[in-house]
């Protein structure tokens, strides 16, 4: 024993502490495992074989006493350290196979190397030559329950030869399987020690044991005895040196974390669909909402607009209080030609409304009523398209005659009556006919401008309304004049005349910001009931990721036996939970868009897509997968291997 050992125990006892009273399981082993040997643990079940099994290939740790690989303890080192050497040392070979139900012979053995980090096509040339050599030639891709035990294990042999780790360690890999199938593992074994591999097997089979060079022999926890048996032992082995902390490479890890997450989903489709949907719903909810709401605010500013940009609006009633223009009567026909004259106004009319009967014939309908100036076609862009708008002449002579608009004159004047020259009843006084207006559409608030009618003031306030002043003046300001000054011109010249502040004064840029601050609330509103079925459907995500972990506990414990950092595994987990977010988004963003021309091409609504909410809710898709599965990944990094390889 004057080489040093490769493996080396020294006083190990192993104490579970699990379940209250503690239970010792090892006591005081020591043992000496040099290069190229080939040893047989042997003892009755329960003796603790797999236990010490465990310790020795780095997935447990001794209670007490010190286990050091190439004199290294490997108390001292972390995690990442013992994924390593799990890796590139050892080579598991389990009773139970412990093959991954959904990945093939060539998949399976391949494993271990995705997590040194091998490239896809040496991996796969690398397991398909291991696999041949173990005589799998023709079961390639066959998945595990399609090959018999014998072939499983060949299969999780070539698992534990992938990374060319110098250390076998199998645990009765033969007891599950018929003699046949036994003896041919034991001939790989065989021919493994052959070419210089250090085996360490676990059998209760003494036939089994008698192929070992070395046989140990424990009972209660104990190594009751420690044998070399006659034939020499193999030469050198091929220790490369292993331990090496050297990760795998990102690129590698995340292709194959891309391709076991598409698998996983892939492998119960039904459940991947329904936690998809509620991503799909959210991400497609904000995108389609965000849109209908874009377009809903499109159309209030431009009917604003199309009212005109450069008008002021002198309202009765003082601002900011409410209820009280009713007492305000100061808005006389006088003060037309003053508010007209102020600096940089271009024209001035007055405009007082009232919902009105209006009567032709044998028809009845309600029509808004305004009492205006001559100006007003001019004032809103709005001229007539059939006869002509009342004079200034009609003005003065307090006329009976009515403009009408498109609404009211399609209504009362069905196709092929000429309104023109026609008598109408408003209230019981009769008005000729002399113009319709052309159409202008909705108000902002989405009223009917057409469904009016329009009245010289003077007629309107003595035969309908029976007031003489007005609601409003409406300003139209000079070309190229600020407005604002304008308004303030206006403003302080009124208060002088009125001596006192008893109107207040609106411009479009005012009403525009208004509708704006409105719509957006709106929209605001829709994108938080969006936001909330996306966290919903996060929570979805979060759920069934949970599930799966509890699932496949049992494949993290198989992945981290053979190798697997706890980052790997985190990282696998929430590779799949982003990409159920990512594709959910992206099924999302199309939904959204399609559901959103539909209901605009179905209710007529006007809809716009711009890059902002697809994008946010795309990347707070994404976000969710991150956020929401971050915390399963990690319950399943965490995991104990041990614990979870005793999972069924
Ligand atoms: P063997 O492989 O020789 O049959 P094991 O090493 O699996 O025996 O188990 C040895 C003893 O340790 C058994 O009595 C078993 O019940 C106990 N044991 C194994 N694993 C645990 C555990 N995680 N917690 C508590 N006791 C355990
Ligand atoms: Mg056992």
């Amino acid at each position: 024993m004057s080489e040093p050992a490769l493996l080396e125990l020294k006083g190990v006892g192993r104490t579970y502490t699990s379940g209250g009273t503690p239970l010792t399981v090892l006591t005081d082993v020591n043992l000496a495992i040099r290069s190229g040997e080939f040893v047989a643990i042997m003892g009755a079940s329960g003796s603790g074989k797999s236990t010490l099994m465990n310790i020795v290939g780095c997935l447990d740790k001794p209670s007490s006493g010190a286990y050091s690989v190439r004199g290294v303890d490997v108390a001292s080192l972390g995690g990442d350290a013992l994924a390593a050497l799990r890796r590139d040392t050892f080579g598991f070979i389990f009773q139970r196979y412990n093959l991954m139900s959904d990945l093939n012979a060539v998949e399976n053995a391949e494993v271990p190397a995705v997590y040194r980090g091998l490239a896809k096509p040496e991996r796969q040339a690398h397991a398909t030559e291991l696999l041949r050599a173990l005589g799998l030639d023709d079961r390639l891709r066959h998945f595990p329950s399609q090959l018999s035990g014998g072939q499983q294990q060949r299969v999780s042999i070539a698992r534990a030869l992938m990374n060319g780790g110098p250390v076998i360690l199998a645990d009765e890999p033969t007891g599950a399987l018929d003699s046949q199938g036994g003896k041919e593992v034991m001939a790989i074994l065989e021919k493994l020690h052959g070419e210089g591999h250090t085996i360490i097997l676990v059998t209760h089979d003494s036939d089994i044991a008698a192929c070992a060079r070395r046989i140990v022999r424990i009972a209660d926890g104990r190594i009751t005895s420690d044998l070399e048996q006659g034939t020499p032992e193999g030469q050198g082995a091929p220790d490369r040196g292993g331990g090496k902390e050297a990760g795998p490479d990102g690129s590698a890890v995340l292709g194959e974390a891309l391709r076991m997450a598409l698998r996983s989903l892939a492998h119960n489709r039904l459940r991947t669909a329904l936690t998809m949907l509620g991503i799909i719903i959210g991400v497609a909810s904000v995108v389609a909402l965000m849109a209908i709401g874009n377009g809903a605010k499109q159309d209030v500013i431009e009917r604003i607009q199309a009212m005109g940009t450069d008008l002021l609006t002198v309202m009765r009633g003082p601002p900011n209080v409410r209820a009280s223009s009713a007492s305000v009567t100061s808005f006389l026909p006088e003060d037309l030609p003053f508010v007209a004259h102020v600096p940089g106004v271009a024209m001035a009319v007055p405009e007082t409304n009232l919902s009105s009967l209006l009567r032709f014939g044998d028809e009845d309908l309600t029509v808004t009523v305004v009492g205006t100036g001559e100006d007003f076609p001019s004032v809103h862009d709005w001229p007539p398209q059939a006869g002509v708008f009342f004079s200034a002449e009609h003005v003065r002579r307090y006329a009976q005659v009515v403009t009408l608009g498109q609404t009211v004159a399609k209504v009362l004047f069905p196709e092929g009556t000429d309104p023109l020259g026609q008598y109408v009843l408003i209230g019981n006084a009769p008005f000729l006919v002399i113009g319709v207006l052309s159409s202008k559409g909705l108000t902002p608030r989405g009223d009917d401008m057409d469904n009016a009618v329009w009245l010289p003031y003077t007629t309107a306030g003595a035969r309908v309304f029976g007031q003489r002043f007005f609601n409003n003046f409406v300003v139209r300001v000079q070309p190229g004049a600020d407005m604002s000054a304008v308004q303030t011109e206006l403003h302080s010249l009124l208060v002088k005349r009125h001596r006192k502040e008893d109107f207040n004064i609106r411009n479009m840029a005012d009403t525009i910001a208004t509708a704006n601050a409105t719509q957006d609330t709106l929209t605001y509103l829709l994108a938080a009931i969006a936001v909330i079925s996306l966290v919903v459907g996060g929570i979805g995500v979060m759920n069934i990721m949970l599930v799966s972990v509890t699932e496949r506990t049992r494949e993290i414990g198989i992945r981290m036996a053979i190798g697997a950092r706890g980052f790997d595994v985190l990282f696998q987990f929430l590779t799949e939970a982003v990409m159920v977010c990512f594709i959910g988004g992206l099924v999302g963003v199309a939904v959204g868009i399609g559901g959103g021309l539909s209901t605009s091409a179905i209710a007529g609504w006007r809809v716009i897509f711009t890059a902002a909410p697809i994008v946010i809710a795309f990347g707070c898709a994404f976000l969710t997968g991150i956020v929401f599965g971050y915390l399963p990944a990690r319950k399943a990094a965490r995991l104990d291997p041990i614990e979870a390889l005793a999972r069924d």
